[in-house]
């Protein structure tokens, strides 16, 4: 059974693909220019091009001694000088070797650099080789990680650790990548309370302005908190008017079916309402729109359906509009470690862990619950109508992957 046989259920994939051709129309396409230690999670604007050879000159992959090999008879040689990383070593005399250090640049006149693990130095200072030579040994060429006008990164990379070590190798001191984007962040509901406030009678923390304000950081966005908005139409209305210079807003809450739906409401007369509901579990109800411009993206209230629908359709959604190609997680086939016998409807990620290659659920995948999300490593992706035994193949996506 496929999500087409539920003409009612949005499958994931066709809501992903809108979501991404809706991104493309509003791209985050200005630039900024950053220093290396303000760009861990922005996303390059242009591609990065090399201005070096790396390495810039032949050098030493190991402590030894250089030499040119058709110098060496098998007799000892003398070393005629001492060449240290960060030193420019003189032309080799003929004749005799160097002794060189990683790193340091191959003298000219040397073809081959032998680890000091294969020379015995004699009481007169000169070096003997105990195993046979071989020519251009040890020696990393010049240009042979990159050559100058080499395109390194391309633009739409997202730029974690090894991306800024890359750029700093070559010597980019800044980069250019896109502007942050501008996302306010806004709880719905009248039982919501934030932490550090008393719990009254029907009330409950809001969870969920946490956990999307961190990971839009993550995600190198600026994010305008809005706060918590009571279930109220004249409020929804200003609230959403003075989110104007937003790139996007960000709601949870208020779209369950029968609730009073004052966001939609507002987005119905203020710009434009879809609400769909999508073939997925958990996470059903999503409303897409916009208000006088605004892009608008409601979550679900279930702290459990707003990072599943986070993860998999706002996320790429945004990185899509910072031109990020690759927008979906790297998932990998495991085994399950247990069974599924009833077949659903709808897509669903369960909170899974995963342990010697085998899928763990936690036995509870409320949508309500966060718990059990701490608890997982990973989400394991089971298709409608899918059946499982124990050890059957299973799609596992890391959280690690959805998280930054
Ligand atoms: P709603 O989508 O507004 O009907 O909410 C669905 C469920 O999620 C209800 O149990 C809400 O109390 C809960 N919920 C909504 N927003 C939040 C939030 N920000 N933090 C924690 N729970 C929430
Ligand atoms: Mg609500």
């Amino acid at each position: 059974m496929s999500g087409c046989d539920h003409p009612g259920l949005l499958p994931l994939e066709d809501a992903l693909a809108r979501l991404l051709a809706m991104a493309e129309t509003c791209p985050i396409n200005e630039v900024e220019q950053v220093g290396l230690a303000e760009a861990d999670g922005r996303v390059l604007a242009e591609a990065l091009v090399s201005g070096l050879d790396l390495p810039p000159w032949d050098n030493s992959a190991m402590d030894g001694y250089a030499l040119a090999l058709a110098d060496w008879t098998g007799e000892p040689l003398v070393v005629s000088q001492r060449i240290l990383a960060g030193s420019a070593p003189a032309t080799l005399q003929p004749g005799t070797c160097a002794r060189i250090f990683t790193g340091a640049p191959v003298p000219a006149g040397a073809d081959t650099v032998e680890m000091q693990e294969n020379a015995e130095v004699l009481d007169d200072g000169r070096v003997r080789f105990v195993e046979p030579l071989r020519a251009h040994r040890n020696i990393r060429l010049q240009g042979h990680e990159t050559r100058v006008g080499d395109s390194v990164l391309p633009a739409g990379t997202q730029l974690g650790p090894i991306e800024l070590g890359l750029a700093a190798s070559l010597g980019a001191a800044q980069l250019g990548v896109r502007r942050r984007p501008r996302v306010a962040v806004l709880s719905t509901g009248d039982e919501l309370v934030e932490p550090g406030q008393p719990l009254g009678a029907g009330q409950i923390y809001n969870s969920n302005r946490r956990l999307l304000i961190a990971w839009l950081q993550r995600l190198g966005c600026a994010v305008v908190d809005a706060g918590i908005l009571a279930d109220d139409l004249e409020l929804t209305r200003q609230t959403l008017r003075n989110l104007g210079d937003v790139d996007l807003i960000l709601s949870t809450g208020g779209v369950s079916v029968g609730e009073a739906d004052f966001l939609g409401e507002v987005l119905r007369e203020e710009g434009e309402l879809t609400l769909w509901k999508l073939a997925l579990k958990p996470g059903k109800p999503l409303t897409v729109g916009h208000c006088q411009g605004v892009p608008v993206i409601g979550l679900p209230g279930n702290p459990g359906s707003s990072l599943v629908t986070f993860a998999l359709l706002a996320r790429p959604y945004l990185l899509r509009r910072l031109g990020v190609v690759e927008v979906g997680p790297l998932g990998f086939e495991v085994a399950a470690g247990f069974v599924w016998r009833k077949p659903g409807t709808r897509r669903e990620f369960l909170r899974a862990r995963l342990e010697n290659n085998r899928a763990l659920l936690h036995p509870n995948q409320s949508s309500g619950v966060l718990s059990s999300a701490a608890w997982a490593n990973g989400l394991v992706e089971v298709r409608e109508g899918q059946t499982l035994e124990e050890g059957d193949p299973i799609r596992f996506i890391p959280l690690s992957e959805l998280l930054g």
